[in-house]
């Protein structure tokens, strides 16, 4: 395949010689090459992994149809190389980023990386689009001499808006407009690589093993599900969760366990916890209660009526709010009167 092929949509010849110039001679075409973020996109300086020599490719710049739509200023290239270990995680295509992998997995990563290089990657380019299309992404139209992106990998009369050209999963811009297809649909490389192996929480590593640790939703290196504060090893162990990530009990306990506004005790994790408008009680009837009537206020959330706070104090109705309001009033006032009926010291 090579997208410079007659059929491949564009107008004008570029000025230079073509959207390859700048690869190496091994590289076939752009849309079949690109395989790896830090090996082909990162400045050397830039890349403190694994020595080899490393070259920023000119990418698209001999089309200066382009630059309206992806901005090069001096400024932006941080965010790009930010942009890009996001989108094309090295680690996803080089067992050299893996210095941890048992034998097996580095195999099954070279193997998986080839694979996706191969069937999936692709790089789009930007032309004037020859006659009017519809954008593969929002369905409106592309006009006749309008930039669009072509993707070959998905088909030559394929065209996105530049803006529209995004990752499926994470709606990001495709940085330098490198992408993998999946059932017509483009990625960044992270998400396409997720549909295939789960990513570890953790290390942001691919997991090739047979068994992995979930909790939320999110998946771990058995290995490397561990506290997040003292770093034991939490398979099999009880744990809180702390943001997305797994805290032991005990660190849990001691550095991040609320005190209960009532008893001024800490809330263990083995105890309820009620929280309303950021302070924290023991679930409990003794402690989560109407400062007025006591009676527990545990089982109001659930029921869908509202627990009533009033300077610091719950409450289980308006009723009984209002009720301490008023003596609360009453006190406040026989004490203002107290005082300016007392005779004043120096008055004598
Ligand atoms: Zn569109
Ligand atoms: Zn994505
Ligand atoms: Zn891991
Ligand atoms: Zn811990
Ligand atoms: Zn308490
Ligand atoms: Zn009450």
């Amino acid at each position: 395949m090579s997208l410079l092929s007659p059929a491949w949509p564009r107008r004008d010849k570029p000025p230079c010689s073509g959207p390859l110039a700048g690869l190496p001679p091994t590289s076939s075409s752009s849309d079949s090459d690109s395989g790896c973020a830090l090996e082909e996109y990162l400045e050397p300086a830039a890349n403190a992994a694994p020595a080899q020599q490393l070259s920023l490719y000119p990418l698209n710049s001999c089309n200066p149809q382009n630059t309206s739509e992806y901005p090069r200023s001096p400024g932006s290239s941080q965010l790009r190389i930010k942009s890009l270990l996001q989108q094309l995680p090295p680690q996803d295509c080089d067992d050299r980023y893996c210095p941890t992998l048992g034998e097996e997995e580095r195999k099954q990563l070279q193997a998986f990386s080839a694979r996706r290089r191969q069937e999936s990657l692709g790089q789009g380019l930007v032309y004037l689009v020859p006659s009017a299309r519809l954008c593969e992404k929002c369905g409106k139209r592309v006009n006749a001499g309008d930039l669009g992106v072509f993707a070959a990998r998905l088909g030559e009369r394929s065209c996105w808006h530049p803006s529209c050209f995004v990752c499926h999963a994470c709606h990001q811009p495709l940085v330098d407009l490198i992408y993998f297809h999946q059932a017509g649909k483009v990625y960044c490389g992270r998400h396409h690589a997720e549909f295939f192996r789960p990513r570890c929480a953790s290390c942001d590593q691919l997991i090739f093993t047979d068994e992995c640790t979930e909790a939320e939703g999110r998946r771990w290196h058995t290995e490397h599900f561990c506290c997040l504060e003292c770093d034991l090893p939490l398979g099999g162990q009880r744990y809180v969760m702390k943001g997305s990530r797994p805290c032991c009990c005990s660190c849990f306990e001691s550095l991040y366990a609320e005190l209960c506004q009532a008893c001024g005790e800490l809330i263990g994790v083995d105890c309820e916890q009620a929280t309303h408008q950021g302070r924290h009680w023991h679930a409990r009837a003794s402690c989560f209660c109407c400062s007025l009537c006591w009676i527990s206020l545990c089982r109001m959330p659930l029921l869908g009526q509202q627990v009533m706070s009033y300077h610091s104090l719950l409450y289980c109705s308006e009723a009984c709010r209002l009720e301490k309001a008023a003596a609360a009033s009453t006190a406040s006032d026989s004490s203002d009167s107290a005082f300016v009926s007392a005779p004043s010291p120096d008055s004598t």
